[in-house]
């Protein structure tokens, strides 16, 4: 990757890797041929050679594999360590005998005794030293991985993000759904309500119109900081789409859930944009809401599907308000 200056971001590592395995031939021609016409390949190429010829299941093995790679590093460097205090007790135990050694006062057997124990001493300092110096090379390398991975972690973070309101994208909301849904399933009590809920900006479209596009960026951004505050702790924020939503989040009752959804309604609807220039145009901002309530053993497709029935609910009858999908 840093030979044809392509970032380290997680498709960039997952393509690599998989040509490396060379067990999609396909994949590794495609990728020769883009690296001989351009030396590099393009984010947008790498996504695309991704996407044709990985899935996102190939994309969480890399993690996978990449984690446990991380974790054996580790667990070498510890088992490196007690190795060599093994051998500091060992040259002590070793410099211990000799000294009691030098006490023994019969000149015939202890010269010969003493050589002996001189050598054993020698190579276990020899020993030592050697192992010293692995673990100076073993450390390095341990840093250069630990270095590597803070650099995985950052373009991660970038890969995973919206730009424009810093929420997560809506490809990490694809892999987190699936997740979300697996982990309430695998619960054998339910003691809270896992909610998807998706909010949708009413009418987006006429700030575009009227007022700009860049007026229209300012709505989304105005509005994901006012939401950004709101947020709590173990929920999550996405950028489903354009002026869309999704949070992802546990409540203890269903009085809750409506108390935070309608918490951040009316905070939106607390939001106005100006047209630049025109202090008199003021127009207000809100939001419609459909809410799902996740059962076990459904999956994220049926989830979205419910929430997004429920915010066309919210829309026809009136937008600026919040609607909970029934159950299926
Ligand atoms: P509704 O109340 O039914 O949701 O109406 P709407 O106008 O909000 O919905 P519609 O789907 O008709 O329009 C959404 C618009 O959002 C269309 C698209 O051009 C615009 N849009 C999508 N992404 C962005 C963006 O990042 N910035 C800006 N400024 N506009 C965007
Ligand atoms: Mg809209
Ligand atoms: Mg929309």
């Amino acid at each position: 990757m840093v030979k044809y200056r392509m970032p380290v971001t997680p498709i960039n590592y997952a393509i690599w890797y998989c040509y490396i395995q060379g067990n999609k031939p396909s994949l590794n021609a495609e990728l020769d041929h883009v690296i001989a016409q351009q030396q590099t390949c393009t984010q947008d190429r790498a996504k695309a050679i991704f996407d044709k010829h990985l899935n996102k299941d190939d994309l969480a093995l890399f993690q996978d594999v990449s984690e446990k790679f991380y974790s054996t590093i580790d667990q070498v460097q510890q088992d490196l360590g007690i190795a060599l205090e093994h051998s500091k007790s060992f040259t002590t135990t070793l410099v211990d005998s000799q000294n009691e050694l030098n006490l023994i006062t019969d000149i015939s057997s202890y010269n010969q005794v003493l050589g002996c124990v001189e050598r054993l001493t020698d190579e276990s300092i020899a020993m030592q030293n050697h192992a010293r110096e692995f673990q100076t090379k073993l450390a390095f390398a341990y840093n250069e991985i630990k270095d590597l991975k803070e650099a995985l972690n950052v373009s991660k973070k970038v890969a995973d993000t919206d730009p424009l309101t810093g929420f997560y994208n809506r490809g990490k909301f694809d892999l987190d759904i699936t997740d979300f849904c697996k982990k309430y399933s695998e619960q054998n009590q339910h003691t809270s309500l896992a909610v998807l809920i998706m909010f949708d900006i009413d009418h987006f479209k006429r700030f575009n119109d009227d007022f700009g596009h860049q007026k229209g960026d300012e709505v989304l951004k105005l509005v994901a900081k006012k939401v950004k505050e709101k947020i709590k702790e173990t929920a999550k924020i996405y950028r489903y789409g354009g002026e869309e939503f999704c949070i992802t989040a546990y409540f203890d009752t269903i009085n809750d859930m409506m108390a935070f959804a309608d918490y951040i309604r009316l905070d939106i609807a607390k939001l106005a944009v100006r047209k630049k220039g025109d202090t008199n145009t003021k127009r207000a901002i809100s939001a419609s809401f459909g809410l799902a309530i996740l059962r076990p053993f459904t999956n994220g497709t049926v989830l979205v599907e419910r929430a997004n029935r429920a915010l066309y609910i919210a829309k026809t009858h009136g937008r600026n308000r919040i609607e909970i999908a029934p159950d299926v």
